[in-house]
């Protein structure tokens, strides 16, 4: 995949259907020919000409522009072509069969950004921005894959790697003395160097982390007893009727699933059946599949009512949610509670003896929130919650797009640089080999690095033209 291309592709870059323009878009080394084929327009670089469009007999197939930029100042820094044409399936398929004809072959999907990257007009990072400025769900899910695309996030990898190599320059210097022992002096300042890096690695970490959150959101499970509130907690976060609510239990059945952006954060909300013990065939399915939503969720909400001791509730909520999947407990209908009665506040198991039946518990770190599905009691609490527990932070200032490949390859970068440290005193040697992985893994980030198979599977999620 990394060698340069010498075939040129072609495919249509606006969305396929009708409408008002459709662009068909050429890059490679007989762009130029094919285009001017085409045209019968041999295209000044870089300007609009108005021509006509003619088909393998000469007969004229759309009236349109002709845009030609030589290569390497193009998106994919190779000669590209584009026809603009009346917006039409049967024009632009037309077209691209001649075009076809006269040499070109059909772009597979991302093929002009991966052209890009392999040029050199783009690293790994801006051309995933591509795709996840093209998908995005939000307007500031644009805006930071967009921030991304300019490169804010490569900027910062880059400046971590030149600090890594002058790093790495000075270290293997040293090796070459047969004692292989930094003087005291050098090995603080590589500590110091090293410390800051962390502390760079660190703050980039937490963006990525809130970028890829933007991108793919959060999903979350509502689980708990019938008659929980679970229902009215899903149609108060989505602020409309989304879920049948009634005091029959067991009137969930099939998990549904709400798309909502609470505060900023894409969340996928997922109302599951009431976990109890059924002989209805359809409400143990139903369970079934209630079960399988939670064990898939990033977080799960375990609703209950508030009436209900705290101990018993945990308890349940740990039978049911399986232990590697974290969870939040939410008391509803604290509104029947009373005024002036004492709320389970937002706090950790362990502290809520405030809690009405609270007891301490051995849960030293399940939250614990008190809310009200029917009034919206607590309900601002729990989008904090969910904000915080995503890593989601709506007031930081530049987050850009970032994947959740960005924020492991972060974290094993991370990971190097805490064993470089480690060994900077004992073994210069170990130190070394840490700091060239945690170059390595830095360098999967804009695809230097990046294994074939992989730089495959990111473009095979493009679309085609782009
Ligand atoms: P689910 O079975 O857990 O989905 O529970 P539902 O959402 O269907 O609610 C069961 C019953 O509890 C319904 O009669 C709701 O009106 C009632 N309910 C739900 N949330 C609250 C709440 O916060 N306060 C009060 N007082 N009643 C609630």
């Amino acid at each position: 995949m990394r060698e340069q291309r010498d075939d040129t592709i072609a495919a249509l870059a606006t969305a396929p259907g009708s409408g008002a323009v459709a662009i068909v878009r050429l890059s490679g080394p007989a762009a130029r020919a094919i285009g001017a084929a085409i045209t019968g327009v041999d295209a000044r670089p870089r300007y609009a000409e108005v021509c006509t469009f003619r088909g393998a007999a000469g007969e004229p197939l759309d009236r349109g522009l002709v845009l030609y930029f030589p290569g390497p100042r193009s998106y994919t820094g190779e000669d590209v072509v584009e026809l603009h044409g009346h917006g039409g399936r049967v024009v632009s398929d037309s077209l691209l069969a001649h075009a076809y004809a006269l040499g070109a072959r059909p772009a597979e999907p991302g093929e002009f950004t991966l052209r890009a990257f392999l040029n050199d007009k783009l690293d790994l990072l801006q051309a995933e921005a591509v795709a996840d400025l093209v998908a995005s769900g939000s307007a500031s899910a644009a805006r930071a894959a967009l921030r991304s695309l300019d490169g804010q996030f490569s900027v910062h990898v880059a400046t971590i790697q030149a600090a890594l190599t002058q790093l790495r320059v000075k270290i293997e210097a040293w090796l070459d003395f047969p004692e292989e022992e930094l003087p005291f002096d050098a090995g603080e300042e590589c500590a110091a160097a090293i410390d800051t890096l962390l502390d760079h690695l660190e703050a980039l970490g937490r963006e990525a982390r809130s970028g890829a959150v933007l991108r793919d959101g959060l999903s979350v499970a509502i689980a708990g007893p019938p008659n929980a509130g679970k229902s009215s907690l899903l149609n108060r976060l989505a602020r409309y009727d989304a879920a049948i609510v009634t005091d029959i239990p067991g009137t969930t059945r099939d998990p549904l699933r709400e798309h909502l952006t609470l505060d900023g954060l894409p969340v996928t909300v997922i109302d599951t059946a009431g976990m109890r013990d059924s002989a209805d065939p359809v409400e143990r399915e139903g369970l079934r599949r209630a079960r399988l939503e939670v064990g898939r969720a990033d977080r799960v909400l375990w609703v209950v009512d508030v009436r209900e001791p705290l101990a018993a509730a945990l308890a349940a909520a740990r039978e049911n949610v399986g232990a590697d999947r974290p969870f939040t407990v939410l008391r509803n209908k604290v509104d029947l509670l009373g005024a002036g009665a004492e709320r389970p506040s937002a706090e950790r198991a362990e502290n809520t003896h405030a809690a009405p039946g609270a007891t301490m518990t051995e849960a030293a770190d399940v939250p614990v929130l008190g809310i009200s599905a029917r009034t919206g009691e607590g309900i601002d609490a729990l989008i904090a919650h969910l904000h915080s527990v995503a890593g989601y932070d709506a007031r930081a200032p530049g987050t850009f797009s970032a994947r959740r490949r960005h924020v492991a390859a972060l974290e094993r970068a991370r990971g190097r640089l805490v064993a470089a440290r480690a060994e900077l005193g004992t073994a210069l040697e170990l130190a070394a080999e840490e700091l060239r992985g945690a170059q390595a893994a830095l360098g999967e980030l804009t695809g230097e690095l990046t294994s074939d198979d992989l730089l495959g599977e990111i473009f095979a999620t493009f679309c085609i033209g782009k």
